[in-house]
């Protein structure tokens, strides 16, 4: 193989520096140290044999092999080299002796290998003393070559460990060489089963060095972004007073407990980096409004950015009608303005004085630009990539200042995801509903009985309250998604005759959209049929019922946003699941956990154990470089501890905390945090 192409095979296994070979650690090992009689191979599991090469051919029956003959054994490769013929008929010429690695089972000519591991050795060349480490590799590089490279990046010069002896022994840590030695090198009568087990302490002590670095990482991030200036904003201004005074409900505790939280943040001259988590109805939108009003008594600017143009604008009112009896102004930027609307609302954006600004990613696009701004929220921010969220915070006033930031977020993180996915953010969690929510009562129902839930419409809605019938997702055409809603709408509509039947689907135009929302929220539509563009935080209480079509097709998270759709008023509302037949086990599963749990919390951690993280929060969207060694829920402990050391890394030995970035992250670390 030339240079470049081997350059290329290891490069395509993320093979460039010292440390990533290191860390480039066995999926398996073999065990060669001894060699089994051909005769006496057990059946199912791979064995060491070793026998006298006769001959090599290729046939062409059934299809193309290269066959080996060796003494009692044949071996068989469907791929392979024209080298490896020429390699074979050289061994048998020499008297060479094969050893292969794999499984013996009987065959045409007598007992039979498929594609063994092989070396081609003398008589009586020495058994390995140790297990042999088997690697993830590429096509066209061998397990051996691969082993020699990274033998060879151990041995090259001490390993040393970035971790102080104090903090190893605090935590139980095995050192980091000897822990790397022994995977890639396992002393003898190590058992196979021991190091495969990634409980193992060199294994821990693998999977706690990655966690570390994602920690430090991203305590690091978090120190040099609070190390900004920012303005610091009057928790008891006379706007913020008013409101609170004359707010419409009174806030629940954990409502004032988290307000505390946002004021003290405001209050200081370096930005805020807090997520806001709260179940689906918890009251988020509130918190959002308070903080823009300590942005406003500072005499500053705030945005505020939701995921859709329905959720925008149901914003725009909602802090509109806060917000405009105390003078407060409230821009909406969104799609399909006319070129002279923009242009006033541009305008006004870079008129001083207090403001704010409500839209989409319309918010951070080139152009909008905004003399003071202070504060950027970001609603269902798990909705967004991490650069639209990111931009955001850049629409600040120059490099010198960052405005405050406010994550908030309906899909409830477990705790362990959480600690390592939001270590640069502070967080604050509503844990509690507004009083008088009755929780909503979650049905089964089979599509067949689909007249029976007509009827119940027909019911809720003679009694004066609402209802959503929402359209399966079809991802793979949103194009067959909105035909699909618009060919329910018509059915239910002729079949409900009489009820005032509204349709909503992404592809309407905006206007149309905003005005169908309108009517719903006034009353006026008394069945909404829709596709998932109501799953994010639309809010209108009198709607009390909510009819989910081949439930089975949304993941848990959506159905869970779906169901708080509803229940948001004093009345007992209903959540119903059509589903399809012929359930497949995990939809029959998901189901049923949305059934049994009414906790965003739980159905969030049900989620997670479901789809694993990386489906769960997305690299794009999380913006954390994935873990390859730890599994969260597997390793909580670990993880627990990764972060109880980072801190004191940080605190007492910040060049063993730098040391130990780099080893892990290299030039990966600005990725990260851009
Ligand atoms: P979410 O946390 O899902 O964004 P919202 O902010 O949309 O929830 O609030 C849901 C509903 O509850 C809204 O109608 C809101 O006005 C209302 N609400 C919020 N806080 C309270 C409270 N403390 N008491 C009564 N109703 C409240
Ligand atoms: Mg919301």
């Amino acid at each position: 193989m030339s240079a470049g192409g081997l350059a290329r095979k290891l490069a395509k296994l993320g093979l460039r520096s010292r440390l990533d070979f290191v860390l480039h650690l066995p999926l398996r090992y073999e065990d060669e140290t001894t060699l089994t009689p051909v005769g006496e191979a057990p059946a199912g599991r791979p064995v060491c044999v070793e026998a006298v090469v006769q001959r090599a051919e290729v046939a062409y029956r059934p299809r193309r092999q290269l066959i080996v003959h060796a003494e009692g054994l044949v071996l068989r490769f469907f791929h392979f080299y024209p080298s490896q013929l020429k390699q074979f008929e050289r061994a048998a010429e020499n008297g060479q002796r094969v050893r292969a690695f794999g499984e013996v089972k009987p065959g045409w000519f007598g007992a039979e290998m498929a594609h063994p591991r092989y070396r081609l050795v003398r008589e009586g060349e020495p058994l390995p003393q140790a297990l042999t480490p088997v690697y993830p590799t590429t096509a066209g590089l061998s397990q051996a070559e691969l082993r020699s490279r990274i033998l060879a990046a151990l041995d090259d010069g001490p390993l040393e460990d970035t971790l102080p002896a104090p903090v190893l022994a605090r935590h139980g840590l095995a050192p980091f060489a000897e822990s790397v030695q022994r995977l890639h090198r396992p002393p003898p009568g190590e058992q196979a089963e021991g190091l495969e087990d990634r409980a193992h302490p060199a294994w821990r002590r693998v999977k706690f060095d990655e966690l570390l670095a994602q920690q430090l990482s991203m305590r690091f991030a978090y120190r040099s972004r609070r190390a900004r200036a920012a303005p610091a904003l009057p928790s008891d201004g006379p706007l913020l007073t008013r409101f609170l005074g004359s707010l419409p409900f009174a806030l629940t505790a954990a409502q004032r407990r988290v307000m505390d939280e946002i004021l003290a943040d405001l209050a200081s001259p370096h930005p805020m980096q807090r997520l806001l988590q709260g179940d689906v109805g918890s009251g988020k939108t509130i918190l959002a409004a308070i903080a823009c009003l300590a942005a406003a008594d500072g005499g500053f600017q705030s945005a505020v950015m939701a995921p859709t143009e329905l959720l925008s604008e149901q914003h725009y009112r909602k802090f509109r009608e806060w917000l405009s009896p105390l003078d407060v102004e409230v821009l909406w930027l969104r799609g399909g303005q006319s070129r002279a609307e923009r242009k006033a609302l541009l305008q006004a954006l870079q008129a001083p004085g207090p403001k704010v600004a409500i839209g989409t990613h319309a918010l951070v696009q080139e152009g909008v630009d905004f003399a003071r701004l202070a504060l950027a929220v970001v609603d269902e921010q798990h909705r967004f990539g991490v650069h639209q969220r990111l931009s955001l915070r850049n629409k600040g006033r120059g490099a010198e200042a960052l405005p405050h930031q406010l994550m908030m977020s309906a899909t409830p993180i477990p705790r362990t995801l959480s600690m390592t996915y939001y270590a640069d953010l502070d967080v604050s969690t509503i844990d509690e509903l507004p009083p008088g929510r009755r929780p909503v009562a979650t049905r089964l129902v089979a599509a067949a009985r689909r007249p029976e839930v007509l009827a119940r419409i027909r019911a809720a809605c003679a009694e004066g309250q609402q209802a959503y019938w929402v359209c399966p997702v079809i991802e793979e055409s949103p194009e067959g998604e909105m035909q699909a809603a618009t060919a329910t709408h018509a059915t239910l509509a002729a079949e409900l005759r009489g009820l005032a039947v509204g349709l909503l689907h992404g592809r309407l135009p905006a206007q149309e959209k905003a005005a169908t929302m309108q009517r719903f929220a006034a009353g006026e539509i008394q069945l909404l049929v829709s596709t998932t563009v109501v799953e994010v935080g639309v809010d209108v209480p009198n709607a009390s019922l909510m009819v989910i079509e081949s439930a089975e097709r949304f993941g848990l998270s959506q159905l869970h946003q779906l169901r708080g759709r509803v229940g948001r008023g004093a009345r007992e509302s209903v959540c119903i699941l059509l589903f399809s037949d012929n359930l497949s086990a995990t939809a029959r599963e998901r189901l049923k956990i949305i059934y049994e749990n009414a906790d965003g919390f739980e159905v969030a951690r049900r989620d997670l154990e479901l789809r694993g993280p990386g489906e769960f929060l997305g690299e794009r969207q999380s913006g954390v470089p994935m873990l390859r060694f730890a599994e969260l829920e597997r390793d909580r402990d670990l993880v627990e501890a990764a972060r109880s050391a980072a801190a004191e890394l940080m605190d007492r030995y910040p060049e063993a905390a730098r040391a130990h970035v780099a080893r892990w992250l290299g030039s990966r670390e600005d990725l990260s945090h851009a």
